[in-house]
């Protein structure tokens, strides 16, 4: 039952590769150190692995950037606009698609299926040319031979690849490339398998619905690409979901090996096992890739054993579920984390450990690192047993509030009509009212502030000043520009999930639990460990302060349930709802103590909701009924006088608006300048009986957008929505941005706002 990797972590422990990329765009070192870097990884990588029992090491999972990206570069597939198109892609042309540069725009980017990683959306023209380049391939190859171990070459899919790109012009139907695309994966594929035993391409999109293009893509394809890679063998790998429903699109293909993600989709296993070919060997991944707990041994092994009656031993192998890209390198590391909750987890390294030790466990062989087989065994059978009767995660007083819920609790009081009117009394606001979506520049003054109190350098008293001086500038210069309604700008928070988890019990933090999201940028998420509770108030101070300085009124600024849940590493002995509906009950309290503070309106930020929805879109109606719900429960305990707003970030609003209506909320800000209102007209088609406030400046640039071009975007609202029902905000916080093109911005967005109203 040989071990292997699906792949690893790119970064290193101490993020090595993202500090060398930084200096190499910076120009403070030359390519030859950035290569040195990146070599010592992956040896260190290799090394690490083997150490640990994998007898299969991954090559090709590491990547400068991404590793979709990565293939478009050994494709040669490089769009016109960068002037190199049929040529190989050197280091430089490769950041060059990743980043842009010398006014040429980057390639997109995209989240890769339901995680927080993005790859590089490749993109595909009528006449593209490619130019396959197996060299950088070839040459890791070499440079992991040198381990004397069996390697395998792990590369994305051509369905998937062709699945995830996008056609340059909207007439333009990409898969017709596919044929194409497959000559060139031959090429590649009949030069590495000279080289290696085993080919490992990833096909993650059948876990999904396939777009009817690609049906009986992978017939056709694969039958060719077995024959191209002989002698090496291949292998088919799938993770993030259950395949079972795409099975019948491998019907008669002789690949020779198959990953399946029996941690997300355990299900799966029997229809798997009945529709493998005759010689076929299964990949079992038994070790969740995605989150950062310990394997729960017993549970594995079961689904070991009986993928073991069924074909044997021999036929099986055993891995993560999925690249450990999304877990971060080594839990040895963390010293602050308390022993109790450290013993439940596992990171990369120990994932690697737990699949040798399991495979020892089945095989009856000597364990890995001269570990006991026994010996593991007991220890996680007690971890685990110390875990599941841990108090804190079975709290009764936050048990007991959730049973006691009662449907009355998740709806506002009266109906947003009636409800409206008493909002407009109270807050008196003209057409078209001008606000902010919440944070306001995090200058270098504001972190160094915030990093002297969390060291102990500047005590809670001067803290406090400090962070006040900032919202009373913050407050006044709103009041300065004629903003309607104003924030208190956030200066408190580095993180918007970050702030909220540190203050609420049942979550803890990592030092260096870094994944990628993107490029060179990693992010620490916290870990929801035990039952969710709020122990006292959270924003509330900052936000009534905020308020005693102005008559305008003042917002109160907090993260929804889902978001917090979503950007996260979730318990896994419950299921997800059931933990968002904890924090949906923390926020509410914390709604509750706002309205009592006199803060007339509360907004609940959702930028994750619609990211946190599975890949097949027959599982959403589930999903969004209980992420609404969860939103509901949070923001709708509010008065009919308190106007509740949320926010999100994203433009494609077409096939969930049903679900956004759902939420109630009496005002949604959304991110709109780039498209151009046009996603008004989902909300239109759907009679969205609420209040809609469409960004009409892209707050990603520093340019500064004109008064006309702003009121151009509001008058375009104003054609497609009730004016009654719209406000005038920007896309999205302003954190990342700086004072003098903020101050511009918003003058001119106030000023634009005016000017249409005026015309009404
Ligand atoms: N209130 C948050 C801010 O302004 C919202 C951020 C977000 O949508 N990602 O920063
Ligand atoms: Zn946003």
């Amino acid at each position: 039952m040989q071990t292997h990797l699906l792949g690893f972590s790119r970064m290193g422990k101490q993020r090595e590769l993202k500090r060398a990329l930084e200096q190499y765009w910076k120009g403070d070192i030359e390519g030859d150190a950035l290569l040195a870097t990146a070599r010592e990884l992956r040896i260190r990588h290799w090394t690490l692995q083997r150490d640990a029992g994998i007898e299969l090491l991954p090559v090709g999972d590491f990547s400068f950037y991404d590793h979709i990206l990565d293939m478009t570069a050994a494709l040669g597939a490089v769009p016109e606009r960068y002037g190199t198109a049929g040529e190989a892609v050197d280091l430089d042309a490769y950041f060059h698609m990743a980043r842009g540069g010398q006014g040429v725009p980057a390639m997109e980017m995209s989240k890769w299926f339901d995680t927080n990683y993005h790859y590089i959306v490749p993109e595909l023209a009528p006449d593209q040319r490619f130019h396959v380049d197996a060299d950088r391939l070839l040459a890791q190859i070499e440079e992991a031979g040198e381990l004397g171990a069996p390697l395998k070459a792990v590369l994305p899919g051509p369905v998937t690849y062709c699945v995830l790109a996008k056609s340059t012009t909207p007439d333009f139907n990409r898969f017709e490339l596919l044929p194409v695309i497959l000559q060139a994966y031959e090429e590649l594929l009949a030069q590495l398998g000279e080289r290696c035993e085993l080919i490992q391409l990833d096909e993650p999109v059948l876990a999904q619905d396939l777009p009817a293009e690609v049906k009986g893509a992978f017939k056709t394809a694969y039958a060719s690409l077995l024959k191209a890679a002989s002698p090496a063998k291949v292998m088919l790998a799938t993770y993030f979901g259950s395949i079972a429903h795409n099975l019948g699109e491998l019907n008669g293909l002789s690949f020779d090996a198959l990953h399946v993600d029996l941690v997300r989709a355990p299900e799966q296993l029997d229809a798997v096992l009945k529709a493998l070919p005759e010689q076929a060997r299964l990949s079992l991944g038994v070790v969740d890739g995605r989150n950062i707990w310990r394997v729960d041994a017993g549970k594995a092994l079961d689904l070991i054993q009986h993928a073991r009656n069924a074909v044997g031993m021999d036929r099986l192998m055993l891995a993560p579920s999925c690249s450990l890209l999304h877990v971060p390198v080594d839990l040895e590391d963390e010293i602050a984390l308390s022993e109790t909750i450290k013993r439940w987890m596992a990171f990369g390294v120990q994932k690697c450990r737990e699949v040798a030790m399991l495979a020892a466990t089945v095989q009856g062989t000597q364990g890995a690192q001269g570990v006991d087989v026994a010996d593991w065994l007991e220890e996680n059978r007690a971890a685990w047993t110390s875990r599941r009767s841990d108090e804190t995660l079975h709290r009764k007083d936050v048990r007991s509030r959730i049973d006691a819920l009662t449907p009355t609790m998740y709806a506002r009081p009266v109906p947003y009509a009636e409800r409206s009117l008493e909002q407009r009394e109270r807050l008196g606001l003209p057409l078209l009212p001008t606000t902010t979506i919440g944070s306001f520049p995090q200058t270098a003054e504001i972190r160094a502030t915030r990093r002297d109190y969390k060291r102990g350098d500047l005590d809670m008293e001067k803290y406090t000043e400090r962070m006040r001086d900032c919202i009373r500038d913050v407050v006044s210069r709103q009041e300065e520009l004629g903003l309607d309604v104003l924030v208190h700008g956030e200066p408190e928070r580095n993180d918007m999930v970050e702030y909220f988890g540190e203050q609420l019990d049942g979550f803890c933090f990592t030092q260096n639990g870094w994944v990628q999201s993107y490029g060179s940028r990693c992010v620490k998420p916290p870990v929801i460990y035990g039952d969710v509770a709020r122990a006292k108030p959270m924003t509330v101070a900052w936000s009534k302060f905020a308020q005693s300085l102005t008559d305008k009124p003042m917002k109160g600024m907090l993260t929804g349930p889902v978001t917090i849940l979503c950007w996260s590493f979730v318990r896994d002995d419950q299921p997800r709802s059931e933990t968002c509906r904890q924090i949906a009950l923390a926020i509410r309290d914390e709604v509750a103590d706002l309205e009592q503070a006199g803060l007339p309106i509360i907004q609940v930020d959702e930028p994750a909701l619609r990211e946190g929805a599975p890949l097949r879109e027959s599982a959403w109606d589930e999903y969004f009924r209980w992420a609404v719900d969860c939103f509901r429960l949070a923001a709708n305990g509010a008065a009919p006088e308190t106007q509740v707003h949320t926010h999100m970030c994203y433009c494609d609003f077409n096939d969930i608006i049903e679900h956004i209506a759902a939420m109630d909320a009496d005002v949604i800000s959304l991110e709109a300048s780039r498209s151009r209102m046009e996603l008004l007209e989902a909300f239109r088609l759907f009679n969205y009986p609420n209040e809609v406030g469409p960004g009409i400046y892209d707050i990603h640039s520093p340019r500064v957008p004109s008064v006309d071009e702003m009121a151009d975007l509001l008058r375009r609202a104003a054609r497609v929505l009730p004016v009654e029902r719209l406000w005038a905000n920007p896309d999205c916080g302003l954190k990342t941005r700086g004072w003098e093109e903020t101050t511009a911005s918003l003058r001119n967005m106030v000023e634009a706002a005016r000017i249409v109203r005026a015309e009404l």
